[in-house]
C-alpha cells in the first residue's frame, strides 16, 4: 500500500508514570521521524504526548500539535513545533482524526482510552478504513485486548473485526502493522 504520510499518536498526559511508558514515546517519535512520517497528537508537552513529541522534533520528524484552548497551560502547549489552538475538545478530536491517516495508540488513561474507542467505533460504523494499533513492551493494553474478545465472544462485536484490534509491542512493528492493514468495513 502507499506509505504512511501521517501518524496520530494517542497517550497519556500524566508525568507521574513509569519511565519505561516514557522511552516508549520517544522511541515511537524517534521511529516515527526516521521513517519521515509526520507525527499528529494532541499538543501537549506534558507526560508521554510531549516525550513523543519531542523525540520526533529532535530526530528532524515533522510534528502537528492540536490543543484545546482551554488545556493550554494544564498541557503546556509544546511550542516548537506546528500547532494549532482550537476551540474545544471535539475539535480538537475531529482534526487529529483528519490529518492522520492512521493511529496508534501508546499507554494512557482515560483521555487516551476514549479516543482510541471512539475511532474503533467510527471503524465499526463503516466510517472509516483508517487502522489503528495499540503500542506497548510490557503488556499495558493487554486487559483491554481481553475485554474486546469478551465482547466479540458475548456476540456484540462481529468476529471479523478482530482483524482491526493489533497489539505491538515494538513502534517499527506498529508502524509495519498499519502500513499493511486497511480496517474491514462492515464486516
Ligand atoms: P489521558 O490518557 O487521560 O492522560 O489523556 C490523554 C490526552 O487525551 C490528554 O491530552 C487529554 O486532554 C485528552 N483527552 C481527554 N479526554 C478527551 C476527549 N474526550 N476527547 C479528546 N481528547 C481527550
Amino acid at each position: 500500500m502507499a506509505k504512511l504520510q501521517s501518524v496520530c499518536v494517542y497517550c497519556g498526559a500524566s508525568d507521574s508514570v513509569n519511565a519505561i511508558y516514557i522511552r516508549l514515546a520517544e522511541a515511537l517519535g524517534r521511529e516515527l521521524a526516521g521513517r519521515d512520517i509526520r507525527l499528529v497528537y494532541g499538543g501537549g508537552g506534558v507526560g508521554l504526548m510531549g516525550a513523543c513529541a519531542r523525540a520526533a522534533h529532535e530526530r528532524g520528524g515533522e510534528v502537528l500539535g492540536i490543543m484545546p484552548k482551554f488545556l493550554l497551560a494544564k498541557e503546556r502547549i509544546f511550542t516548537d513545533v506546528e500547532h494549532r489552538i482550537v476551540d474545544d475538545m471535539h475539535t480538537r478530536k475531529m482534526m487529529m482524526f483528519e490529518e492522520a491517516d492512521a493511529f496508534i495508540v501508546l499507554p494512557g488513561g482515560i483521555g487516551t482510552l476514549e479516543e482510541a474507542v471512539e475511532i474503533l467505533s467510527w471503524a465499526r460504523l463503516g466510517l472509516h478504513a483508517k487502522p489503528m494499533a495499540f503500542l506497548d513492551e510490557d503488556g499495558f493494553w493487554a486487559p483491554f485486548f481481553e475485554l474486546m474478545d469478551h465482547i466479540i465472544a458475548g456476540g456484540f462485536i462481529p468476529d471479523p473485526f478482530r482483524a482491526a484490534l493489533v497489539h505491538c509491542a515494538t513502534p517499527a512493528e506498529a508502524i509495519t502493522a498499519l502500513e499493511d492493514r486497511r480496517v474491514v468495513i462492515d464486516p
